[in-house]
């Protein structure tokens, strides 16, 4: 072992939670945000339980989405199961950002001064053997595929209410945003985000560039408010709507 003693023990869980596909359709589902694990030996990273209920520990609610999605799509679905404090999959390894001793207002005192191999321990146990099986899946892919990327965002931050029920987040791939942009806005009981609550860039996300716009598979970054899907009928119904909207983008693209 060379001394160097494993972040996951055997009370931890595997770092990314595969529910398989029932139906040949063309989703893939991730979910980078799904869940708030901490490596025992972490202790918690030093945060207060409080905290652990935020937005900052992880996309509230979209677990709960993605399982009812996963489920009436038939369409596999793999999510990270440790906390974003732990370590952000949805950014490049070595971001400056994705291991934050700071998170909206909250200190993370187990992430300061984090030595490198710190960092490269987290990086080596859970960024790349989630991002390895999101590989693998596309890999073995035989049917035209989008990459389905689902989040969840704070209705609030630093002061500043969000008022997009729904956003949808992209860079290089125009086209199918703009095909979901517009079914959304259909809807007609929505205010839906154009790149918004964020931009999309090559450097501040990770899933979306580094598996679909190098390899040109199209895909959607979805983001839905988190006090919409705080709860289970929340969650069912923008499970239900998405299930209905997607096949709809599909037939668009394809
Ligand atoms: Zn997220």
């Amino acid at each position: 072992m060379s001394g160097s003693l494993s972040l996951l023990g055997p009370d931890d869980p595997v770092p990314f939670r595969v529910t398989q596909a029932t139906a040949e359709g063309p989703f893939v589902l991730v979910s980078d945000h799904a869940g708030r694990a901490v490596p025992r030996t972490l202790d918690r990273l030093g945060v207060g339980e409080g905290d652990w209920e935020r937005h900052i520990a992880w996309d509230i609610g979209i677990h709960g989405v993605g399982i009812a999605l996963s489920r009436l799509l038939g369409a596999e679905l793999i999510e990270q199961v440790y906390s974003r404090l732990v370590i952000d999959c949805n950014r490049a390894p070595g971001h400056p950002t994705s291991i934050p001793d700071l998170s909206d207002g909250t200190e993370i005192p187990g992430n300061a001064g984090l030595s490198e191999a710190g960092r490269a321990q987290r990086e080596r146990e859970i960024l790349h053997p989630y991002h390895d099986r999101i590989a693998e899946s596309l890999r073995q892919r035989t049917r035209p595929t989008a990459l389905i990327a689902l989040h969840s965002f704070t209705p609030e931050m630093k002061g500043v209410k969000r008022p997009w029920q729904v956003g949808i987040l992209y860079h290089r791939d125009k086209r199918s945003a703009g095909i979901m942009l517009d079914l959304l806005r259909q809807e007609g009981d929505l205010c839906v985000g154009d790149n918004e609550p964020y931009v999309l860039t090559a450097t501040s996300d990770y899933t979306v560039p580094h598996h679909a716009e190098g390899a040109d598979l199209p895909y959607l970054e979805i983001e839905i408010r988190q006090d919409l899907i705080a709860d289970e009928a929340g969650q069912i119904s923008w499970a239900q709507r998405l299930a209905r909207l997607l096949p709809l983008y599909w037939n668009a693209i394809s």
